[in-house]
């Protein structure tokens, strides 16, 4: 009988551990599904499209490898294409995706690829930070995690794409889409043309890889995946759930029902113009767009008249009554029933609504609006059509509370158009949204129009806000004791 030496025995534990994964999962906990990628073939000119999650896995860990290898200088050659492609190819591209997914407008699709081009970080925006003193030198540096999963919403198919691997590669990572199975086209063929040049130029294919057939089951075996060190989610509330119950750590971009507080001191020309920039953007899709407005008694009539004459469409009450029973629909069983905005409206145009509503629409018709009760389901319900309920408020106090409970606590986006910093600080102290926009529409929160940097994930319910670059890295820290710190110090006297 032979006995292990010290050497077998560390072979045997380094094996074990490789096989677990242990450092790729939180806790050390195995991971719920252990399928592993054969990373031995090269994936080059498969230009990110895969038919299953394993190869997408695979060729994201094969460009993991090959991105690290070629430095920051890498990352940003690669970044540069996505955002040429996303700029030069916007009105293709646009086109593209507004066609598959049939919600929104033409022209924000396109305008939403050309500014994601310009705006969202890259690796400009990886620094390091360090702490010098008289023990020397400590140096905190941005990581990478690997290969992350990030799934992709409906509403902006390929810009949250586009948008994440910028983003993932400025940070060193690799990424796997699983599309919404409604955009997976467009998804597919803006990811077949990042990865076609990024390759001519680099040498490295499947930076961004996608799943070509998404499914939830898809999805879940993208979060169970022993290859993915991180998830990144951008969608709805089931998405949401599912990714905040996963093992692995997760950047959780989940829904919003923005409201809009209008008070006394505000101006409400500029209001009605924010509001409706805001809410008709895209037909309303956007996760920040404003969705409810509570005004003050005091305005409320003159606040109507203001929406009227910035353009937006006044609905009566009835026609407001015929549009709510069109636009909200019950979905889900027993106790989870709940109302929910019907599909065939959803991101429509608002000449559609006015139609839906029994009123005429004009050419150029952007938003229609009326009044509602607070119980009216438009007000809880994030719509994302562009229809919004007014409604009309004792005082400040009682929009901000009614603003709060439409929010259902998300933290997402609250809008108030004020000039009273009292009614600001009450409303952002009990809101305590990631986003809180005061006098502008709400996209000035993602800086279009507002001071700050772009990004179509909005990591709400973990805490990371509007992602960047650093989002996606792991803090590592480098010390060197007593050296180096040049600025004399009492080791260095010694
Ligand atoms: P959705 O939740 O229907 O789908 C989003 C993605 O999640 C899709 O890829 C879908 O296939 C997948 N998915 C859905 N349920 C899943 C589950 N149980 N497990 C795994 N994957 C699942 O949302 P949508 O209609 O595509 O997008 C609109 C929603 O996304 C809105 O609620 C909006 O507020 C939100 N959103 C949030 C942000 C943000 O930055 N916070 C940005 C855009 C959209």
């Amino acid at each position: 009988m032979s006995t292990a030496t010290a050497p077998d025995i560390a072979a045997i534990v380094r094996q074990v551990i490789s096989e677990l994964n242990i450092a790729g999962t939180p806790s050390g906990a195995r991971p719920a599904q252990v399928a592993a990628p054969v990373a031995t073939a090269s994936y080059a000119g498969a230009n990110g499209v895969f038919g299953s999650v394993d190869e997408a896995v695979a060729a994201a860990t094969e460009a993991f490898e090959q991105l690290e290898r070629l430095g920051v200088e890498g990352r940003r050659k690669a970044i540069a294409h996505v955002r040429r492609i996303s700029i030069d190819d916007a009105e293709e591209l646009g086109r593209m995706e507004f066609a598959e997914t049939k919600i929104g407008r033409l022209e924000h699709k396109i305008e939403k690829l050309k500014v994601l081009g310009e705006k969202v970080p890259g690796v400009e925006f990886m620094g390091s930070e360090v702490f010098s003193g008289d023990h020397g030198l400590a140096v905190i540096e941005h990581a990478p995690f690997g290969v992350i999963g990030a799934i992709t919403p409906v509403t902006h198919s390929l810009p949250t794409i586009a948008c994440n691997a910028v983003n993932m590669i400025a940070g060193g990572n690799t990424v796997v889409v699983n599309p919404h199975p409604s955009g997976r086209k467009v998804a597919a063929e803006g990811v077949r043309r990042f990865n076609a040049a990024i390759h001519r130029d680099i040498g490295i294919d499947n930076l961004v890889s996608l799943v070509a057939e998404p499914s939830l089951d898809t999805a879940a075996s993208l979060f169970n995946h022993r290859g993915v060190k991180l998830i990144c989610v951008t969608g709805g509330p089931a998405v949401a759930k599912a990714a905040l119950q996963s093992s692995k750590r997760a950047i959780v971009a989940g829904p919003g029902n923005p409201p809009v507080v209008v008070d006394e001191t505000a101006d409400l020309d500029n209001a009605a113009r924010s509001i409706i920039q805001g809410a008709a953007y895209d037909n309303n899709l956007l996760c920040i767009g404003e969705k409810q407005v509570f005004v003050v008694a005091a305005v409320f009539d003159a606040m109507m008249a203001a929406m009227e004459r910035a353009g937006a469409l006044r609905l009566n009450g009835q026609q407001v009554d015929a549009l709510t029973k069109r636009a909200i629909v019950m979905a889900g069983e027993g106790a989870h029933r709940h109302p929910v905005p019907c599909k065939d409206l959803l991101g429509q145009d608002a000449a559609l609504l006015a139609k839906a509503a029994g009123a005429a629409a004009r050419d150029g018709l952007e938003l229609v609006f009326g009044e509602t009760d607070n119980d009216n389901p438009f007000v809880p319900v994030e719509q994302m059509m562009p229809f919004l309920p007014f409604v009309r408020c004792r005082d400040a106090e009682e929009a901000i509370r009614l603003a709060h409970e439409s929010e259902h606590g998300f933290r997402h986006t609250a809008i108030i158009h004020s000039n009273n910093v009292r009614n600001m600080t009450r409303m952002g102290r009990l809101l305590d949204t990631t986003l809180f926009v005061k006098n502008g529409p709400s996209v000035a929160g993602l800086g279009l129009g507002g001071e700050g940097y772009l990004s179509f994930s909005i990591a709400t319910p973990t805490g990371e806000g509007v992602t960047t670059p650093l989002t996606f890295t792991r803090q590592r820290r480098c010390t060197l004791v007593d050296d180096l710190r040049i600025l004399g110090s009492p080791a260095a006297a010694r």
